[in-house]
């Protein structure tokens, strides 16, 4: 299966450079930078860099576009205020897998006017990586969002934006359509068949896998697609109120628990094989869609190594 084909020009470091700092302009600009603990994370820089390769940083894109405790709106003198406009971005060294994983989110949040103004504000340009051995990501998932990819000798145009980009730097001649380089990572994601999930309820590898979960719930909080949250009022003694939206997670005690007590999913097992049919068989109005992008953010950061790819081969072979 092949990535898909976009406009393309050649375009080498000296010219990437010119076009990179027109581009960034009055924008902030963010891009996966390595920090003395070695963890890589998505930070402010004065330029952008040039380095045609990609990263991915700990935290993905979901921490510019969906803040961990974003404010909705504040009551005070004199009213209502909405949050303030959000500022014009530059994110630079994006990995096709997170550039999936942004198409994801653009899905789940079309109608979120919040969302839709961050990210009518966002220009992202994606990079070629070097997968990881247990990076796990799919052609055949959603094409690639974000703008522009640059492998440090040719430029593409994936969104209407990019490929007017791409047709300014060549005004004598056409861009040709070209695939993108194509990341080789080292295993393919097993694909689990609903019917084989469905009968999986109640089948004692979840409670067996989910025996050293520690509900610390780093596996979603690290996941590009994860976006789950919750709705809190801040009411301060002056009177004043503010809304916010902040990160929730399924392997939390009152994710699931609703009105007069009653959870949904009161056990760990319960809760590890909703994130699995959440993760590997799409949800809701993306049902069929998987939510995984092979990043295997979620494998690294969990401390008592649970992994979903396992136990997708695990019900691909032998069934519930
Ligand atoms: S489930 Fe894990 S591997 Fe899949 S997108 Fe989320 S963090 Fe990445
Ligand atoms: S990171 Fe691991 S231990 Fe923590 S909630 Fe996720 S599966 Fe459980």
């Amino acid at each position: 299966m092949l990535w898909p084909a976009f406009p393309s020009i050649p375009l080498a470091r000296e010219q990437a450079e010119g076009l990179f700092l027109r581009l960034a302009g009055d924008r902030q600009v963010w891009s996966p930078q390595c920090g003395a603990d070695g963890l890589w994370r998505l930070q402010m820089l004065d330029r952008p860099p040039l380095d045609a390769a990609a990263q991915l940083p700990f935290l993905p894109l979901k921490k510019l576009l969906l803040p961990a405790a974003d404010p909705l709106w504040h009551h005070g003198s004199p009213g209502y205020a909405p949050p303030p406009p959000p500022p014009a971005l530059l994110v630079t060294g994006v990995a096709l897998c997170d550039l999936q994983a942004l198409a994801y989110l653009d899905q789940t949040f079309a109608d979120d006017p919040l969302y839709c103004a961050r990210r009518a504000r966002l220009l992202v340009i994606g990079a070629p990586c070097t997968p990881a051995d247990d990076c796990a990501c799919r052609a055949d998932g959603l094409p690639p969002a974000g703008d522009l990819f640059w492998d440090g000798t040719r430029l593409w145009g994936l969104s209407p934006a990019g490929r007017e980009i791409v047709a300014e730097a060549v005004p004598d001649g056409s861009p040709q359509t070209v695939a993108l380089p194509v990341p080789s990572p080292a295993q393919p994601m097993s694909m689990v068949d609903a019917a084989d999930f469905l009968a999986s309820a109640g089948a004692p590898l979840w409670e067996a896998e989910a025996a050293r979960c520690l509900a610390c719930g780093a596996c979603s909080a690290v996941c590009p697609t994860c976006a789950c949250y919750e709705v809190l009022d801040e009411a301060r003694l002056d009177g004043t109120v503010t809304r916010r939206r902040v990160w929730d997670n399924c392997f939390f005690t009152d994710h699931a628990r609703v009105a007069g007590g009653f959870d949904f999913r009161p056990g760990r097992g319960a809760r590890l094989r909703f994130r699995f049919e959440h993760k590997r068989l799409g949800f809701g109005p993306l049902r069929g869609l998987p939510a995984c992008v092979g990043c295997g953010r979620c494998r690294r950061a969990c401390p008592v190594d649970i992994d979903l790819e396992p136990i997708a081969r695990r019900l691909c072979q032998e069934g519930a």
